[in-house]
Formats: C-alpha cells, structure tokens, sequence
C-alpha cells in the first residue's frame, strides 16, 4: 500500500474500548470523548520520567543482554523517529490489537461476501490466481478482445466514512473512531475526513469490503456479452466484446458504483485490445499470434535491476558475503513470484545484467589488479558452473549468489472462484491444494497440511515460511528416546537443515 512520500505522520490514538466487547454491531464500553491523540516525539522525554510503581518493578528486572544488532536497529529507530524522519502512520500498540481482534471476526464476513475475482489482501489467494483468472477470461479465441484497465485513484485515502460507517457490517462507534482519529504531522494535528488508516491491520479488508459486490452488478447487467472482472485490491480489469460496451455502458456503471463509495477512476487508464497487450501486477499479457502469453513487465524487470542496483552502490566497500546475503532474498523473492510466467528469458537477461554490475563492483575495488586476479578473488568454478560469484564467510561456510534462471518455471492452478477457507464444506478442496502446493502426498497428506496450517505455514525452529520452494521435515517435540510417541500430535513441521532459532536467525541478520 503506499504511503505519502515525504511525509511524517504518527498516528496515535487510545480509541479502544476497555470492557466488554460485541464484535458485530452490538454495545461495547467505550472511553468518553474524542480518542486521545498523542504526539510521540513530544511525549518521548515525558514518558521515561514519569514512571509509577509498576514501572520502576519492571525496569528494576535485569534484562538479559540483547544483541548488538538487535540494540542498534532499536536505536537507529528512535533516532529517526526523533528526527522526524520515519514515515508511517503507527496505531498505538492497544489500537493494533483491537483492530487485530476485529479483523479475525471481518475475515470470514469478507471471504462470504466477496466478489468470486477479488484476489488481493484475501486468505488463501495470490495474484497468480488473478493472472491464472486473466487466462481464463481472455487466452481462447472465443474469448472477449478488450478489456478495460481500473485502476482507482488514491482509493485508500478517499473512501467515504459515510458510506463504510452505512455499509459495513462492524460495531459502529469502534469504525468511527478509528476512521477520524486523525493523525499528527510535523508536530500538527490533522483531522481525517476519509479513507482508511493506511498500514492498519484491519485497512485491506476494510476496502475489499467496500469494493465488494461490482462483479455480480456487472454479471447481472451484460450476460452474455463477455463481460469478467478480474480485481486485486484497488487494481481491476473488466473485459467485452466491444470496446463500445466497455466506454459507453461498463465504464459508466463502474463510475457510479465507486461515486457512491467516495472513489473516482484514474483518468489514464484506457480500453485495450489483447492483440496490444496491457500491464497489470507486475506482467505483461499480450497475444502473439493468437496465444496468451504472461511475461514479466518491463517496469517491473526495470524497478527489480534498479533495486539490485541500489544494493550494489550501497556496498562498494563491504565484504563480498555482506553484499551476497543482501542481494539473494530480492533475486530469490523475484524469480518466485514470476515462476508461473513465461520468465526464462527475463531470469536469464537479469543474471547478465547482475554479472556486469558485479564485475564492475569487484574491478572498482581493485583498480590495480588485473582481470584475471579479480575473478579468481571473487568468482568461483561449481561443478560445470564458472564464474560463481561466491565466497567463503567467517565460519568457513559457502556464501553464493544465487541466479534466477535456476528457478523451475511451475504451472500454477488456480483458486476456485467460490471457495471459502471459512466454511467447512471447503476443507477438503483447502488441505488437497496446499497438499499439492506444498509436494506432500502420499497417505499423511492430510496430517501433514493440518500440521503446516497448525504452525500458520512457519518453520517452528526459525519462524520463516515453509513453501513448496523450501524443504521441509518433520522433528520430535519430545524425542522419542525419552519414550515419547510416534503421533503426529508430537510433531513440528520445520525446514530441511534448520536447527534452531538463535543460530539461524544470527546468521541471517548478517
Ligand atoms: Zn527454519
């Protein structure tokens, strides 16, 4: 979600109730008048003098040592917030709970209430099940030529209070309170008058609420006429058979539905032919002699170059393991999400390009040597592989950077329009798909899903997410030496090689 550039906006506001609570619609206890709002930068001194009792027994507990890095990102944060430097609107710790807690009881609202072809911010669903809806909606030669590209301006700054305070089916006072609790820049305070808090636990689903339910309307007006919606958060597509349908009847209705809801479209998006082809969420669709191909778009191979640009500029002088663990999870975290694309030819054109920034880094540092000293300082032979930019580190472990091209190019299945991971009759469909996602099978595919959903997708040892890319294992909470049982309640999912918390996060912070 973007965030106003340049601006330093600090949101704090203590609009939670303290008693009992009913999450949808019923009567909460709530603190009387306007939600306090306080300024951190101010407050900061403040705080840390007026202390109570409770206070000074807590401080008085010895904390045990915390890392070094841990202590210096805590302090480089406190130094900008106090600069004004740090951009974001922050919820109080209270606020971001509650909202948290909220969120859990909108969640399955959302998921029965949303459009089939809404795939951004949901559980369970990925933008590549919106490009595989995109395929489904325009690759056969029956199929509408023209689509209409949405894009809603600034649609979580303008979405109107009146309309979500009418529509959305949540305690009342609490949404208003949090809808024009305001926020404080450069030391002012600021009224909201719309718009949801960005970055707040509960906005995305706050905004698929409200765009909610213009797929059925333009279903229900234009059958037969070729007319699908494709929608990830405030991006949307709606294909035709005409482009006269899409200007002089869609485009209308679509207006008056976000005019109702505050929103306006941008006024550069246009009417498309597939034969042209048209951008949406980082690729490229576009027929080539009447086949549907998806490739990375040429923005976003252009922003991901500059990125690892960025990176390489930013460690002329560091040591090579420093500059290879920064850069593997941007090249890694790419690839990944272009793997259904047809991507090997951008996976192959972003290594090269890699290659000559990093030749370029290796030859700066050594403006006296010679050629063949620099690769034989930092590029190495792998199997049939040379120029491996790699190194040893401190511990005498191998550190290489990876190459996006030896990312498999996978077939993604996409999502059934109508499933809802909050209804049971769902369930099986939900454990066979993340079964498949996942490569489990076999006869404890079900067990084996319940555990990954159990430990919400994460290794129990390091807390990353274990996926289909990742190797996984099973390991013993109690070991079974200590005559603990086979079952699978004795279980954790964790990845391949992973053994513990402290020694991989260490290695990871590098
Ligand atoms: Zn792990």
């Amino acid at each position: 979600m973007p965030t106003a550039a340049g601006s330093m906006s600090l949101r704090f506001s203590g609009s939670t109730p303290t008693q009992e609570l009913d999450l949808l619609g019923g009567s909460a206890t709530l603190p009387a008048g306007n939600p306090p709002i306080v300024d951190v930068v101010a407050e900061y001194p403040k705080m840390r003098h007026n202390k109570s009792e409770e206070d000074a027994a807590v401080d008085s507990i010895q904390p045990k040592p915390t890392s070094c890095l841990c202590s210096k990102v805590l302090s480089n944060l406190k130094a900008q917030v106090m600069e004004g430097q740090y951009e974001a609107t922050i919820p109080t710790m209270e606020d971001r709970a509650m909202q948290a807690l909220y969120k859990l009881a909108l969640d399955p609202i959302a998921e029965t209430l949303a459009d089939p072809n809404s795939y951004g911010f949901r559980t369970a669903r990925s933008s590549a099940d919106a490009a595989s809806q995109c395929f489904t909606a325009l690759a056969r030669s029956n199929c509408a030529q023209w689509m209409l590209e949405g894009d809603i301006k600034g649609c979580f700054d303008n979405i109107s209070h009146d309309w979500m305070l009418a529509n959305i089916p949540m305690d009342k006072v609490i949404l208003q309170k949090w809808l024009k609790a305001g926020l404080m820049e450069n030391g002012k305070f600021f009224p909201t008058y719309a718009g949801t808090p960005q970055g707040s636990v509960t906005s995305a689903v706050l905004a698929n609420l409200t765009l909610d339910g213009l797929e059925a309307m333009l279903k229900k007006h234009f059958k037969g006429q070729k007319v699908n919606y494709i929608r990830f958060a405030d991006d949307f597509l709606v294909t035709g058979n005409s482009k006269e349908l899409l200007k002089y009847q869609v485009k209308p209705m679509i207006k008056e539905f976000m005019a109702e809801r505050g929103l306006m479209l941008s006024p550069e998006k246009t009417k498309t032919n597939i034969a042209d082809g048209f951008d949406f969420l980082g690729w490229n669709f576009r027929k080539y002699k009447g086949k549907l191909l998806q490739k990375p778009s040429k923005d976003n191979f252009a922003a991901v170059r500059s990125k690892i640009s960025e990176i390489i500029s930013a460690n002329k002088t560091a040591k090579q393991e420093n500059l290879i663990q920064q850069l593997n999870p941007v090249i890694r975290g790419w690839a990944n999400y272009h793997r259904h694309a047809v991507a090997k030819r951008s996976f192959s054109s972003l290594d090269y390009q890699i290659w000559i920034m990093l030749w370029q880094w290796a030859k700066r540092r050594h403006p006296n040597k010679g050629a063949k000293w620099i690769k034989k300082k930092y590029f190495m032979t792998t199997g049939m592989r040379n120029w491996v930019f790699g190194c040893k580190d401190q511990d005498g472990k191998m550190v290489i950077l990876v190459k996006a091209s030896d990312t498999a190019i996978v077939r993604h299945t996409k999502i059934k329009g109508d499933a809802n991971p909050f209804d049971s009759n769902w369930n099986t469909y939900f454990e066979d798909r993340i079964g498949r996602q996942m490569g489990i099978k076999g006869r404890n595919q079900k067990k084996l899903v319940h555990l990954w959903l159990r430990q919400n997708g994460n290794c129990q040892n390091c807390g990353d997410a274990i996926t289909s890319q990742t190797r996984w294992r099973l390991q013993y909470i109690i070991p079974r030496l200590l005559g603990e049982s086979d079952t699978f309640s004795n279980r954790v999912l964790v990845h391949e090689g992973c053994n513990g918390l402290f020694a991989y996060r260490s290695l990871k912070a590098v």
